[in-house]
C-alpha cells in the first residue's frame, strides 16, 4: 500500500457507507479535525437545541422546567443514549460530574465493596488525573491502603488476594494501545479483585461491550468522541449485579431515594440513581443529550471498521513518508490492540504541530513529544488523512516548525 494516492483515497471515501455522517457535524470551513480525542466538533443541531433550552425552558418555563421539561431526568434520558455504546442496559448508566470526581466515587465504592483488601492497582503513565485521584483515596481511606502501579502488560500476574480495586483505561491517551476488558475483568475476578474502566478514549470511537466482559464499573468522558462540548459531563457504568449493594462515598441530595423530602437522614437511592451527587448541570447536559443524536442508527462495528482501515492508513502513510524525518511510532501496529488515535513521536513535536494546526490539520501535542491525532470515522474520511499526512510531510521538509512562533506555549496543549 505504499504507492497509495489522493485519487485512491477520494476513491475509497465515495464508497465508504459512513460518508454522509459527516453532515451530521458542523465543522468549519478548511478544517482536517483531528482532535475529537480531546474535544469533539459541534454536532449539527446543539447549537439550536441548547438556545431553545435557555430561551424556552429556562427563560419561560422557569423553574417549572424541572418537571415540565423533565430536568429532572436528564442523568437518566442521556444515560439511555450512551449505553447502546458501551453495551449496558440503561438502567446501568448515569450522567454525573465529570470522569475525575466519578473515578473517586466508583473507586471507593468498589473498595468499600471489597474491605479486607487494601490495594488499588492502576499502570504508571496512565492518564494523570486517574492516578492522582486514586493517590487521593488511598491517602483519604488510610489505613494500610495505597496505590500500585504495574505496566498494563503485566496487570493481571499482579492482582493478588490484597487486590480491592483495579483501575485501568481501555485505550490509553497517548499510545492508544487497547486492552481486553473481558480477559482482564475475568483475571481480576478470579483474585476476588473488582475493575474500574475508564472509557474515556473507548466511547463511540470502539465497540465496547460491558456486559460481554462481565465488567463491574465504568467511567467515561463525554466532552471526547462523544462531542457532548466543553467540560460536558461524564458518566457512570454499575452493573445491575452491584446495585442497592454499592456505596458512594459523595451522597448528595441528588442520590437520595426521596431528594424532595428534605429530611436530615441520608437513603441513598436504589439502582444506579445512587451514584448522583448534586444538581445536574442543564445546560451541558441538554448539549450533550443533543449532540448524542449524531449516533443515532449508526453501526459501531462499521465505525470500527473505517477507525481500523483510516489509522492503518495513517500508519503505513508515516512509514512511507515520514520516517526519513525522525518521526516514529507510539501507537501499535497491531490493529487489534490500537483505539481511534495514531500518535507519533518527534523530538520536536510541540512546534511541528503547532505549524500543522496553521495549515488547517489539528491534532494536539502530549508531553513529551507525542503529535497525536484522532481518528474518527464519522467525520473524517481516507483523504483527510493522506492530505494530513502530505501536510506534516511538508512541514518536517520545509522545517517551517523551526518559527520561533510555533515553539510559543499556552496553557492548555
Ligand atoms: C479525558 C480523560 C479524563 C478527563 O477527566 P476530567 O475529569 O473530565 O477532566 C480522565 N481520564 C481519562 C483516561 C481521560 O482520557
Amino acid at each position: 500500500m505504499t504507492d497509495v494516492t489522493l485519487d485512491w483515497c477520494t476513491e475509497q471515501d465515495a464508497h465508504d457507507p459512513l460518508g454522509n455522517y459527516r453532515s451530521r457535524f458542523d465543522i468549519p470551513e478548511g478544517v482536517i479535525y483531528m482532535d475529537g480525542n480531546s474535544l469533539g466538533p459541534l454536532p449539527v443541531g446543539v447549537s439550536e437545541h441548547v438556545a431553545s433550552v435557555i430561551n424556552n425552558e429556562w427563560r419561560d418555563g422557569l423553574v417549572k422546567s424541572w418537571n415540565d421539561a423533565d430536568w429532572i431526568n436528564l442523568p437518566e434520558r442521556t444515560a439511555a443514549k450512551i449505553a447502546p455504546l458501551i453495551g449496558a442496559a440503561a438502567h446501568e448508566v448515569i450522567l454525573a460530574d465529570s470522569t475525575s470526581v466519578n473515578l473517586f466515587k466508583t473507586a471507593a465504592a468498589a473498595c468499600k465493596l471489597n474491605p479486607g483488601r487494601t490495594q488499588i492497582l492502576s499502570e504508571p503513565g496512565n492518564f494523570p488525573t486517574d492516578l492522582y485521584m486514586m493517590e487521593g483515596l488511598a491517602s483519604f481511606l488510610g489505613g494500610d491502603y495505597h496505590l500500585d502501579t504495574v505496566a498494563r502488560e503485566d496487570i493481571t500476574a499482579a492482582i493478588t488476594d490484597d487486590t480491592a480495586v483495579v483501575l485501568l483505561t481501555q485505550v490509553h491517551y497517548i499510545t492508544a494501545d487497547m486492552l481486553d476488558i473481558g480477559a482482564i475483568t475475568k483475571a481480576a475476578h478470579n483474585k476476588g479483585a473488582l475493575v474500574v474502566w475508564d472509557l474515556s478514549h473507548s466511547t463511540g470511537a470502539v465497540p465496547v461491550d460491558l456486559h460481554a466482559a462481565n465488567a463491574d464499573m465504568a467511567v467515561g468522558c463525554g466532552y471526547k468522541y462523544l462531542n457532548g462540548g466543553p467540560g460536558a459531563p461524564a458518566f457512570i457504568y454499575v452493573a445491575e449485579r452491584h446495585q442497592n449493594v454499592i456505596q458512594q462515598p459523595l451522597s448528595g441530595w441528588f442520590g437520595h431515594k426521596a431528594p424532595f423530602d428534605f429530611v436530615d437522614e441520608y437513603v441513598p437511592s436504589t439502582g444506579i440513581k445512587c451514584m448522583l451527587t448534586g444538581t445536574t448541570g442543564v445546560l451541558a447536559a441538554s448539549a450533550l443529550n443533543k449532540a448524542l443524536d449524531a449516533f443515532a442508527g449508526v453501526d459501531m462495528a462499521l465505525v470500527r471498521e473505517k477507525s481500523v482501515a483510516l489509522t492503518d492508513l495513517f500508519i503505513t502513510l508515516t512509514e512511507s513518508k515520514l520516517k526519513r524525518f525522525d518521526v516514529g511510532l507510539a501507537t501499535p501496529k497491531n490493529s487489534a490492540r490500537r483505539g481511534s488515535h495514531v500518535s507519533l513521536i518527534h523530538p520536536n513535536a510541540y512546534a511541528v504541530m503547532q505549524a500543522l494546526i496553521e495549515r488547517g490539520i489539528i491534532g494536539d501535542f502530549r508531553a513529551p513529544n507525542h503529535l497525536r491525532f484522532g481518528i474518527t470515522p464519522l467525520y473524517l474520511g481516507y483523504s483527510d488523512v493522506f492530505q494530513a499526512i502530505s501536510a506534516l510531510e511538508e512541514v518536517l521538509k520545509s522545517g517551517v516548525w523551526r518559527e520561533e512562533k510555533f515553539s510559543e506555549k499556552s496553557a492548555v496543549t
